[in-house]
């Protein structure tokens, strides 16, 4: 007779027979899942709301940056910058989310946790810590003040990029540099190419040079809708340029969908969020050429404009724990919508296949750094001992105590040459590990051992994450995410 067993307490149940000679693994590959900081049962989710920019619009990152730059300095010589401006080659692999802009002194800086600065650039020359100590560590930053700007979105990386090489370039032929003005006048530059339509218009020109179509991002929203779930998409963009941009990832993608207005049951551009997500503004309904106030309800079809939180959720009867919005801003579609409404939040971070590539190209390292972790913490043990060691027999005024002395000084030698090699190595091994993550400030997401300041927000408004929209394709629309258990210190 044959008895099944349950499996006993800490055995695992799988892998289950015939299971392995599967040809595909049953496991979504790490780059595809979805990583949770909060549980979500997609059971309570009736309605997902999407951003576009960033969210379901992927842009090709260096050919956007480029464009930005080249009408950025167009601008910026016209404000009266030197024309040398045109002729310079600016890196547009410098910036990451998540940097601040120290406008008095020209520095870019990276914080983590803490708000605690811990790599910064004048230019592209590093900032000895010497340097980010007097000026950083000394008195609490305030990220918030006019002093500062954080950088919190994909679209503000070129900008850093053209500030750092303006530096350079007039630092080297010994100019000084007015910093607030120079930071100032490309935040207009950029502003005004993107207000007077330049950057959209020649995005919309060459589609598929700046925006990636991902092939799974139409059946993705297909796959919500076909569970019962309703879309909205709530996006900051104007519509001419909404219509071009989805029109390219979504218009002929799946048959059952004419266009790409017809993935969602309502559609808002021009919301000007985070303002949306508190005041807002008067709701107006497209009618052809036309703007015109709402009125009744809002309809399957039609494109609406502005409105508010508010007056969205009444419209659409939300109960706010009902709507997931999909997003990739941590300011305007993260931290506004969990601050206002009890909407569950997914964030898209973009960066994160190349964080997850990196985190597992430096296994070997990271496994040292933590051996190097354990040793250190037995090192000092050791020199904690030794030393009360060495003060006993201070105590012994005789000729073995002295000689007792001597052996431990010896081996508090030894000890302390231990402690130092050990930092060296520990130092070595960050940096190489900081280089594969990204040449110029390591990882977006982590200082090392601790959260850096936009992975921190990442943490705290973001219930899950993922690298793009059609990672959920992977997923039951049903499914429950789990958050990992959150140790404390004393726990682990
Ligand atoms: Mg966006």
């Amino acid at each position: 007779m044959l008895i099944k067993r349950p499996p006993e307490p800490g055995q695992l149940a799988l892998p289950l027979p015939g299971l392995d000679e599967l040809e595909e693994s049953p496991r979504i590959a790490r780059a595809d899942r979805v990583f949770v900081n909060r549980n979500l049962q997609l059971t309570g989710i009736d309605w997902v709301g999407f951003d576009m920019d960033y969210t379901l619009v992927i842009y090709r990152q260096g050919t956007l940056d480029a464009l930005q730059i080249q009408h950025t300095v167009e601008r910026l010589v016209a404000r009266g910058w030197p024309p040398l401006l045109r002729t310079l080659s600016f890196d547009v692999g410098f910036g990451i989310r998540g940097l601040l802009v120290d406008k008095r002194h020209g520095h870019v800086l990276k914080m983590n946790r803490y708000k605690v600065v811990t790599v910064g650039y004048h230019g592209t020359r590093r900032l000895s810590q010497g340097e980010l100590e007097e000026l950083y560590h000394s008195r609490r930053i305030r990220p918030h003040t006019s002093r500062y700007h954080w950088l919190d979105t994909l679209f503000a990386l070129s900008e850093v990029s053209t500030y750092v090489g303006v530096i350079d370039a007039l630092e080297a032929r010994g100019e000084s540099v007015d910093f607030e003005r120079l930071w100032r006048d490309i935040r207009t530059s950029i502003d005004d190419a993107h207000r007077d339509g330049s950057i959209h218009e020649a995005i919309l020109a060459e589609p598929a040079r700046y925006i990636e179509r991902d092939p799974l991002l139409a059946v993705t929203l297909h796959k919500l809708r076909s569970a019962g779930k309703r879309l909205f998409l709530l996006t900051n963009s104007p519509y001419s340029f909404t219509d071009g941009a989805l029109g390219s990832v979504l218009d002929r993608a799946l048959p059952e969908y004419p266009s790409w207005r017809h993935y969602f049951d309502a559609i808002v551009v021009g919301a000007s969020k985070p303002h949306w997500f508190q005041e807002g503004s008067p709701l107006l309904e497209h009618d052809g050429e036309v703007l015109r106030h709402l009125r009744g309800r809002l309809e399957r079809g039609k494109i609406y404009e502005g409105g508010s939180l508010t007056d969205f959720e009444r419209l659409l009867a939300l109960t706010g724990s009902n709507v997931l919005y999909v997003g990739d801003h941590v300011y305007g579609d993260m931290l506004r919508s969990k601050k206002e409404s009890s909407w569950r939040t997914a964030m898209i971070i973009p960066e994160l296949g190349q964080e997850l590539a990196a985190h597992h190209a430096c296994q070997p390292q990271l496994s040292r750094l933590r051996q190097l972790e354990e040793l250190r913490e037995r090192f000092e043990d050791e020199l904690r001992f030794l030393q009360a060691r060495f003060k006993e027999y201070g105590r012994q005024p005789d000729a073995s105590g002295k000689a007792e002395q001597l052996r431990i000084k010896k081996l508090l030698e030894q000890v302390r040459g231990r402690l130092r090699a050990n930092a060296r190595e520990e130092s070595e091994l960050k940096q190489e590990v900081d280089r594969r993550f990204h040449p110029w400030w390591g990882s977006l997401l982590k200082d090392h051992n601790e959260r850096s300041s936009f992975g921190l927000q990442v943490d705290t408004y973001a219930d899950v994450y993922t690298r793009r929209v059609s990672c959920l394709l992977g997923y039951s629309p049903q499914q429950s995410f789990r958050s990992p258990q959150d140790l404390m210190p004393h726990e682990l």
